[in-house]
């Protein structure tokens, strides 16, 4: 039993002057509890101001611990709560656990790697947790993550919208581009939720904000020009915004055009609506060779993905000067175009032109926040969707947050 007792303790993570008391197998159950104790003879301090406190009470606690072989683990222990004179009732602080947790810090850190590659059911199940627990773990992570960081200003902004579950309830997730992690999540996307953004920043923090990318949405403009000092020349409504209007006008084209040609027995369109979304660069050469030819029979469609190339060659060019020559020929085109959906998105790029240009003066684009995006995606359908705004938000903090997530009990032993 002696060295059972060792073993445990080096295991657990166990040092003086606690030591392993009793190791119980249960074998029908499948579990191992350790019961660990300190010596009578310890000398007991406040945990706050380490000054001398005499034993006020015991309380019994059980956490769960790694797994030993398949059997689940639990260390019990009779932890002392001290009376100090200054800080009053503390409980003891134990070296394996953080405060008010039913897991060892090992275990908590273990399920924190596991949440970062899976779903919280599927982490659950693989642990033997509750889903509750594992939900648990994350959001408690979570939290700790925030309290511990400390927030810079970030030198350039994104901010986007990003639905869960059900198609119209969104976050407004704002993010630093540089470092690429999210900064904030608010609830819904109107301007209270951005505003909330900038006045979790000083006014001084705010001025040290050069840019900001986002669509061309206007709660979010009215939020941005309220609250950042000349915002109008550091709004940027970026290419990846620019890009998904002109993707959706043109696909609009090609919809039109595919139920007109259907309606007279012609369904060459059918399966086409990817080939019109992508640009001429990464097609193998049969596939350039086929969609030439398409464009030649489809004409229609062929204009409004020209259109939507040339516009993105806006980004290429070097001046702001270049870039409102070009975009004059490019918006008198796209009105002479006869095709309604490139003449509304047209229309709507020249309402938005004077901060779609500050491109050429900042060079940023929602890239970074793009990426953050796919990985939310990524989360929400590894999730399944969301059963609450509140659990959404804690997935975005904890997989793109960038937070310090594990247990502090770690971190001061390592
Ligand atoms: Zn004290």
């Amino acid at each position: 039993m002696t060295d059972s007792r060792t073993l445990y303790a080096t295991l657990l993570g166990i040092t003086e002057p606690w030591g392993v008391e009793l190791v119980e197998m249960k074998q029908a159950a499948g579990e191992v509890h350790v019961t660990v104790a300190l010596p009578t003879s310890t000398r007991w301090v406040c945990p706050e101001c380490h000054a001398a406190a005499p034993i006020h009470d015991h309380q019994e606690r059980t956490w769960r611990h790694l797994d030993t072989c398949q059997f689940k683990t639990f260390v019990h222990a009779r932890v002392p709560r001290l009376d100090c004179p200054t800080h009053g009732i503390r409980q003891l602080r134990v070296a394996w656990a953080d405060p008010g947790s039913r897991f060892t810090a090992l275990f908590e850190a273990l399920a924190i790697d596991w949440l970062k590659q899976a779903s919280v059911s599927a982490v659950a199940k693989q642990m033997r947790l509750s889903w509750d627990e594992a939900d648990g773990i994350m959001a408690r992570a979570v939290q700790r993550g925030l309290a511990r960081r400390k927030l810079e200003p970030p030198r350039y902004a994104g901010v986007d919208e990003t639905s869960f579950q059900k198609r119209h309830e969104y976050v407004t997730v704002a993010s630093d581009l540089e470092r690429t992690r999210v900064l904030y999540v608010g609830d819904d996307r109107g301007q209270e939720a951005l505003d909330a953004f900038w006045l979790s920043w000083t006014p001084e923090q705010r001025a040290q904000i050069e840019a900001v990318a986002m669509d061309m949405w206007d709660p979010y403009v009215r939020s941005t020009l309220a609250h950042l000092p000349d915002a109008a020349s550091k709004i940027v409504f970026d290419k990846f915004h620019v890009a998904q209007h002109l993707g959706k006008a043109v696909d609009e084209v090609r919809r039109r055009e595919h139920r007109v040609r259907m309606a007279e027995g012609d369904p060459i369109l059918k399966g086409t609506k990817y080939d019109w979304l992508r640009s001429k660069k990464g097609r193998s050469w049969t596939e350039a060779r086929a969609f030439t030819l398409l464009r030649e029979i489809v004409t229609t469609v062929a204009r409004a993905w020209s259109l939507r190339e040339a516009a993105m060659e806006l980004w290429e060019l070097h001046s702001q000067g270049a870039a409102d020559r070009n975009f004059a020929a490019w918006y008198h085109w796209a009105r002479c175009s006869r095709l309604e959906p490139m003449r509304r998105v047209a229309q709507m790029i020249k309402r938005h032109w004077a901060n779609i240009r500050t491109f050429f003066e900042h060079r940023i684009t929602n890239a970074a926040a793009e990426s953050i995006n796919e990985k939310i995606q990524t989360v929400k359908r590894r999730a399944r969707g969301f059963r609450s705004r509140e659990r959404f938000r804690n997935a975005i903090y904890f997989h793109c947050g960038g937070l310090d997530l594990y247990p502090a009990t770690l971190r001061a032993g390592s």
